[in-house]
């Protein structure tokens, strides 16, 4: 058997990332896929008619162009493209126009009635700080801020449950939806602690940089790393589950790219048991229920402006989120879900056949959850968007049983590596001031599992590689 210096199980983008950083310092790296396709959450399939191409998991990306590594990587001669909508996302509401978040400060306002002071004296200080910010936000919990006063003055407000923040920051409707439709991306009931802080980053992320989509579809990142790895003399295996470390050829360094739950058992011979306790008692969120739908037209928004956006938070007032999140979190199924919603074929024409279009959603719901969500979810795009179940011609639906079978990552549906409450924002997986080392000689995780969590920014994979060169080869990471 050929022998690698590392190995990396899991091709998702903090496998491919990880095995980036490890190839960049020079050593011999193996990738080995369960999938017959690389790329995990970042893959695109035709699942519903020929010709339409749908973002099987990731489809909108604001903490990509965030990521310093992703930043530092040639995956643009790699064939990446971004396509920047100019607007982030909308917000639909009931007989009124829809809250939006756009690149500017001032166009964002103007959605916003008289909370458009209000919200720029909040993010106009983060968006200033933006480059300072993200590689901190993109760090371990613990760790020595390089620039404590901007750090502080994020940290102070992302502790906030989000439901409280909107309502003492906000007065009307439109912005107090809005934030608490960027909050809900947490997965974690809105009157929690610090579920605040990802509706501050995902802002913050769209002023900064925009959410932008991947000409070709999220499989286009996995297929951008994946290529510029090989150059970098790297091996990938698909349709190569790993069942057991023991299976693998030797090496001085695993990383896994797994959540806790199959890290113990492909590692339970190797890693210590009190590590295997600590793993075994980190938590699940909820799960989603997904659809994807190919359309005859684009869909009829009532609002022009979320014609504008690839990304549409569905799901109405700040009151009404927060109850439809409770109940996911809960072990409820709301009768009026949070709805995110993706229509990347409004600027992305490689993803339907001329003059059609794909939609692409998905609600929280309890985490195992086998209910068929089809019909609440299409009543609330309806709400908004009358005339739209006409223009369905196909759609393909997952549960949370199908998606942890199409990616055992997604464990009973959870699409964030875990649970985002405060105690396991701090504590991911366990608490620890480099958590993507293992008390193993030579074993690491690099998911999502790990700081800063969920999202596509390979930022996951990047501290865990780091981490391994450090401890395992002595060396330091470009
Ligand atoms: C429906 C859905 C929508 C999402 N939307 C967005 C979005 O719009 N924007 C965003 O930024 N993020 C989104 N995410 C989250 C994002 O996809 C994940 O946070 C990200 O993919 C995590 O990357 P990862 O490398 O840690 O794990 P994954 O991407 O899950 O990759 C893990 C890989 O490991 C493989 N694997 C598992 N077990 C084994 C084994 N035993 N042996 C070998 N291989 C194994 C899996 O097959 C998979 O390829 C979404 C996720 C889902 C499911």
């Amino acid at each position: 058997m050929p022998q690698y210096d590392a190995i990396v199980v899991g091709s998702g983008p903090n496998g491919l990332s990880a095995a980036i950083v490890l190839a960049r310092a020079g050593l011999s790296v193996l990738v080995r896929e369960a999938n017959e396709t690389i790329g995990g959450g970042t893959r695109s399939l035709e699942l519903t008619l020929p010709g339409y191409l749908h973002d099987v998991c990731s489809a909108v990306h604001p903490m990509a162009l965030a990521s310093p590594l992703f930043r530092s990587l040639p995956l643009s001669d790699h064939g990446l493209q971004w396509i920047n909508p100019p607007v982030a996302v909308a917000h639909p509401l009931d007989n009124a126009p829809a809250a939006a978040l756009a690149r500017s400060m001032e166009e964002t306002g103007a959605t916003l009635r008289n909370d458009a002071a209000a919200y720029r004296a909040l993010f106009s200080p983060l968006v200033r700080h933006w480059d300072q910010l993200a590689p901190e936000i993109l760090s371990a919990p613990l760790h020595l801020p390089a620039h404590p006063f901007s750090l502080a003055g994020f940290g102070l407000r992302a502790l906030w449950p989000a439901g409280a923040l909107a309502r003492t920051a906000f007065r009307a409707a439109p912005a107090r939806a809005l934030f608490a439709g960027l909050a809900a991306h947490s997965i974690v009931a809105l009157d929690q602690p610090a579920t605040a802080a990802i509706g501050l980053v995902l802002a913050t992320a769209g002023h900064a940089c925009g959410w932008p989509v991947p000409r070709g579809g999220s499989q286009q990142i996995a297929n951008a790393l994946a290529a510029y790895f090989r150059t970098l003399g790297g091996v990938i295996e698909t349709g190569a589950r790993v069942d057991s470390l023991d299976s693998l050829p030797p090496a001085k360094a695993i990383l896994l790219d797994l959540t806790p739950r199959q890290a113990i058992q492909i590692a339970a011979k190797q890693l210590p048991a009190g590590y295997l306790r600590s793993l075994a008692r980190f938590s699940y969120g909820p799960g989603v229920f997904k659809i994807d739908w190919a359309l005859s037209e684009p869909i009829p928004w009532t609002s022009p402006v979320c014609r504008r956006t690839a990304t549409v938070h569905v799901g109405g007032t700040l009151e009404e989120i927060e109850i439809g999140e409770k109940d996911a979190w809960t072990g409820r199924h709301s009768e009026r879900p949070f709805v995110l919603l993706a229509q990347q074929s409004l600027f992305d024409d490689s993803r339907a056949p001329a003059g059609r279009h794909t939609g692409w959603a998905y609600c929280h719901v309890p985490n195992g959850s086998l209910r068929d969500m089809t019909a609440v979810i299409e009543a609330q795009v309806e709400r908004f968007a009358p005339g739209f179940r006409d223009t369905i011609l196909a759609r393909a639906t997952k549960n949370c049983a199908q998606l942890e079978q199409s990616n055992a990552n997604l464990v009973g549906g959870d699409i964030g590596g875990g649970s985002n409450h405060l105690a396991q924002l701090l504590a991911r997986p366990v608490a620890a001031l480099d958590p993507w080392r293992t008390p193993a000689k030579g074993i690491y995780l690099c998911s999502a599992s790990t700081p800063p969590g969920g999202g596509v920014h390979g930022m996951c994979g990047y501290h865990a590689a780091r981490s391994a060169l450090k401890h395992t080869f002595n060396l330091k990471a470009e």
